[in-house]
């Protein structure tokens, strides 16, 4: 019982991120899934920063109550919508869909959704974008990739965030990219610091080049 109800309704999700997907069919959208913490907004801050003047960024915010990570992100001066899920923990392509209703998507040149702090249910949730991006941070320990399988299967790329920390840590890097490629040997790995931008230029680089894919796919 408890089956056929979760079918219907990741089915029901599916027909509406194939609607935002086709909202989207100009725009690159990257959905960022990570454990609570691991900096997915000082990344964001950071990058928006780091393509100003070139790359225009968008960002929906998705927060279980509060303001907070959309007030950091407006403070960069990006567009950004706001997404409460009141509890729910992962964002839904319906609650997507009601914030592209609030940005200009022609004015904007990447877009990224935040999703919730969560790296279980958010991997099952097709939102419309075109790629998934998980983050993993240094701090919280290298058993994750093992442990939540999904999202580094369902995910473009990995972005391994804290690396400022890793000497203070038993985070063993080298073992860690070894499993994360056994789960998905096509995986792109960036290892990065959003606090200090230590190993982030290529990250940048990836960015600016599936905002130029999609530019000469779509013209
Ligand atoms: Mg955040
Ligand atoms: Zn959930």
């Amino acid at each position: 019982m408890k089956v056929v109800m979760a079918q219907k309704i990741l089915r029901a999700n599916e027909q509406v991120a194939r609607e935002n997907r086709e909202r989207l069919k100009h725009l690159p959208t990257v959905n960022l899934i990570s454990s609570p913490g691991a900096g997915k907004t000082t990344l964001l801050e950071r990058t928006i920063q780091a393509l100003r003047g070139e790359v225009n960024v968008g960002v929906i915010e998705g927060d279980i109550y509060t303001t907070r990570d959309a007030e950091r992100i407006a403070g960069q001066g990006a567009a950004v919508v706001q997404v409460n899920t009141a509890g729910l923990c992962h964002l839904d392509a319906n609650m997507v869909g009601r914030a592209l209703d609030q940005l200009d998507l022609a004015g904007l040149d990447l877009l990224f959704i935040e999703n919730v702090g969560n790296l279980v249910c958010p991997a099952e949730f097709d939102l419309g974008e075109d790629y998934k991006v998980a983050l993993l941070s240094v701090a919280e320990g290298g058993d994750k990739p093992v442990k939540y399988p999904l999202v580094f299967r369902e995910s473009q790329a990995v972005v391994i965030n804290k690396s400022d920390l890793l000497a203070y840590t038993d985070f063993d890097i080298n073992k860690v990219q070894e499993e994360i490629r056994t789960i998905n040997p096509d995986i792109l790995i960036f290892v990065t610091s959003a606090a200090t931008g230590e190993g982030t230029e290529g990250w940048y680089a990836w960015l600016r080049e599936i905002v130029r894919k999609k530019r000469s796919a779509t013209g």
